[in-house]
């Protein structure tokens, strides 16, 4: 039976909390009753192959704190599972909408997705309004002085910085309006084995921010073997802590960390300026020159962290077990893959996309565009990592190493798969060959 009153119905994605919430503070001043929704998408789902996976279980929690919340206030959330399509086609059914508010999402799936449902709302006469939540600046709002994107990241945060002000910074005071949610029953949300999955009841990085680690930054990040970065990207990546309490917390507490978020917008709108990138390709398209060798086994012994290269294979084990990779150990076994074994970084992009716990599209690209060289502000192709020295800089104890590889001085811990020296020369001469092409 459809509601009596006309309302406005709210579609949690990228964003999962009531707090500072741009799209949902907005559905909130409507003048209707918000109802919030969301939808375990079948169409990303349904390419999990791990039914464990913890990315499902931190939306299945975040969901449920947030559940949690709206009983408290005598409101729901209604969480379906099926094709945002037919789903919507449900809703419609289920309730008299008048209005749909949404925050926008930047990747090449999210934008047809929201075309779509945004063209049959509005062939209903539904409105869909959707806002800017994920990211402080946004599609063009950085530009340069001749009103194109950046490309490389240093005049993109200086421009940055300089346009940042309260209007940008301003945190949505949700809460305010609270008493506008529908009041209405508590709809139970599906249980993980519900949509496929399974639990693992592990504990997920905490959300509060530390703020004695983040003063110290510099001299803690590159440490792999403490807890020396903030630990907030899967955070960051469902938005359960919004960019814009961040970055004030940023801004009073350490500008080298600010940067980092800022790393995140500028990826983000890499993404929004050169889509091409969303369909395979490098940033730079002379790097899609290059022959790669592309061994199978060597790809497997890296994807189990068997290479003989300990820094490496640490990080690669880290990974599996965890679904968090330190940033300094992405960046060596990123440019490991690429460099030593000359493996498409496509291959090491899919990998991290289907582990990380943290996988964002544009961070991940941009990531891995970097350590290939191929990326829009990357590392020259002649820098090439060496893992032995990464080590003696950033593990010299070994304490990293011998966390993940209990058996590193035993017969069982392999030789290293190709000497270093000689995959450097290697590989320079590949992408020489590649780039004098064009
Ligand atoms: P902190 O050091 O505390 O940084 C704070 C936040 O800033 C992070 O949570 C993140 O949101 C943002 N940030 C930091 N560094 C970067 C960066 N280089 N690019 C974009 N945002 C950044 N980060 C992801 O969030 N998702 C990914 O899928 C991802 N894939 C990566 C793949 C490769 C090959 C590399 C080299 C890096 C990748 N990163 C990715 C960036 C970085 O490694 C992680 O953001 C960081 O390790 C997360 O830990 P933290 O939250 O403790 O970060």
């Amino acid at each position: 039976m459809k509601t009596k009153t006309k309302i406005a119905l709210f579609w949690h994605r990228r964003d999962l909390r009531l707090d500072d919430n741009a799209g949902l503070y907005h559905a909130l001043k409507s003048g209707y009753r918000v109802l919030p929704i969301f939808i375990f998408d079948q169409n990303i789902l349904d390419k999990l192959d791990n039914k464990q996976d913890r990315r499902v279980e931190f939306i299945h929690q975040a969901l449920s704190e947030m559940q949690e919340k709206l009983t408290e206030l005598s409101s729901t959330i209604v969480v379906k599972y099926g094709k945002p399509n037919k789903i919507w086609e449900q809703l419609l059914e289920e309730f008299d909408v008048a209005e749909v508010y949404t925050n926008h999402d930047y990747e090449k799936y999210g934008i047809e997705r929201d075309k779509e449902i945004g063209t049959m709302l509005n062939a209903k006469g539904i409105a869909f309004y959707t806002f800017k939540d994920q990211t402080i600046f946004e599609k063009n709002e950085i530009l340069s002085g001749a009103r194109t994107p950046y490309t490389i990241f240093t005049p993109y945060s200086r421009k940055w910085k300089d346009t940042l002000n309260d209007f940008y910074l301003k945190s949505y005071p949700n809460e305010m309006y609270f008493d506008n949610f529908l009041q209405h029953e508590k709809i139970e949300i599906p249980s993980l084995s519900d949509i496929g999955f399974e639990g693992t009841r592990e504990a997920f990085p905490g959300k509060e921010i530390r703020e004695e680690l983040i003063k110290k930054y510099e001299e803690l990040r590159d440490i792999p073997s403490i807890l020396g970065t903030s630990r907030l990207s899967v955070h960051l990546r469902f938005g359960t802590v919004s960019i814009r309490k961040l970055t004030q917390k940023a801004l009073k507490l350490n500008e080298k960390w600010l940067n980092e978020l800022i790393w995140r917008d500028f990826y983000m709108n890499i993404l929004h300026h050169f889509p091409h990138i969303s369909a395979g390709k490098s940033f730079r398209k002379e790097y899609d020159n290059i022959v790669w060798r592309n061994n199978e086994t060597e790809f497997e012994k890296w994807c189990e962290g068997k290479t003989g290269y300990p820094i490496v294979d640490a990080g690669m084990r880290e990974l599996n077990e965890t679904g968090f990779m330190h940033n300094r150990v992405r960046m060596i076994a990123a440019s490991f893959l690429i460099k030593h074994l000359l493996i498409d970084w496509r291959w090491g992009e899919a990998y991290f996309a289907q582990k990380l716990l943290d996988f964002d599209f544009s961070a991940n690209n941009g990531g891995w565009q970097w350590a290939s060289s191929s990326g829009c502000d990357a590392a020259p192709y002649f820098r090439i990592f060496n893992p032995t020295s990464q080590t003696q800089k950033f593990d010299p104890e070994l304490k990293y190493i011998k966390k993940w590889i209990p058996e590193l001085n035993s017969f069982d811990y392999p030789k290293p798969i190709v000497e270093h020296a000689f995959a450097r020369e290697r590989v320079l001469k590949i992408y020489k060959e590649a780039l004098v092409k064009t």
